[in-house]
């Protein structure tokens, strides 16, 4: 698969121009001050070779794409049950909507809209003691990196103006489904949010979906292969917001996004990717991101379909 280096030349060089274009996340005071004109994409086989362009080396915010891993973790933790507290269907909403939470009871669509993702880091907090090092652990091992960490300015400047979510948060416990103080919640998943990644790493740590539950780097394996199918599932219908059928359409393979401007995703068999650039549209996603990974699948007539 050597071809993948020329693409991502040839992506960089038509996307880069978009590279600033839409807004860089302003609601967390820390992530507004990053230059939005950066863009890196990183594309690592499972053979472990790695093609990258731009500024695929720049550690950035991760922000939800961390909701992929704390919900892969949560899930070898309770498995199934897991989805008697969590929804799997599109919320058709933006990511951090409290609408459909009083008609349905408390119980969030899906995982990787905020309130998904705090019932999930609900089960973290339950499961461990420390669970934002469990967290940061695990995505330690799936990328390969033993350095990786969370960056507590961006955790405090998120927990500083975290009224929403811990509205959200509130209000499920009213509901009986947050069983651990809110405060505790919150906290974890803000540092699970800051946690700090480059496009290498992050590829590298989504592998393990791509290579049916298995690390490729350790020969761990992570989840079974049938979660793996299932997670990769909830990517493709939940993992870009309420742009996701629109993902679908266009990029056609399986990512989860994140404020901070990057955007995961994986083919089957053959690899993890990353993209990132700051600006995002108005559904969430990074702006330049989405359209590189579009003429990623296009040009290398790879997708799931
Ligand atoms: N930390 C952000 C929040 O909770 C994550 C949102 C996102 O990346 N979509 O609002």
């Amino acid at each position: 698969m050597g071809g993948y280096s020329t693409v991502l030349e040839q992506i960089e060089e038509e996307t880069r121009p978009l590279a600033g274009r839409g807004e860089v996340a302003q609601y967390i005071p820390e992530l507004a001050g990053v230059r939005a004109d950066q863009f890196g994409m990183a594309v690592v086989t499972l053979d472990g070779t790695v093609h990258a362009c731009g500024e695929a080396r720049v550690p950035f915010s991760i922000q939800s794409i961390s909701k992929l891993f704390s919900l892969t973790l949560a899930f070898t933790c309770v498995g199934d049950a897991l989805w008697q507290r969590v929804g799997r269907e599109p919320s058709g909403t933006a990511f951090n909507s409290l609408v459909q939470l009083e008609t349905e009871k408390g119980i969030p669509r899906n995982p990787f809209i905020n309130a998904g993702a705090l019932v999930v880091t609900d089960v973290l907090c339950t499961r461990f003691v420390n669970p934002e090092t469990a967290l940061v652990e695990f995505v330690r091992r799936l990328s390969g990196n033993a350095t990786l960490d969370y960056d507590l300015r961006v955790a405090r400047s998120e927990l500083d103006t975290a009224f929403r979510n811990r509205a959200m948060a509130h209000f499920m416990r009213s509901f009986g489904n947050l069983h651990n103080p809110v405060d505790d919640v919150i906290d974890a998943y803000c540092r699970h949010c800051a946690i700090r990644m480059d496009c290498v790493d992050l590829a590298r740590a989504v592998a393990f979906l791509a290579n049916g539950g298995v690390n490729p780097w350790t020969g761990e394996r992570i989840v079974s292969e049938s979660s793996a199918k299932r997670l990769s599932a909830l990517m493709l219908t939940c993992g870009t917001y309420d742009a996701a059928g629109d993902f679908a359409y266009r990029v056609g393979i399986p990512c989860k996004s994140g404020v901070g401007g990057g955007i995961v995703g994986h083919i089957p068999g053959e690899l993890g990717l990353c993209v990132w650039s700051p600006a995002l549209e108005a559904t969430g996603n990074s702006l330049a991101g989405s359209v590189a990974l579009e003429r990623f699948t296009t040009l290398t007539g790879r997708s799931l379909f």
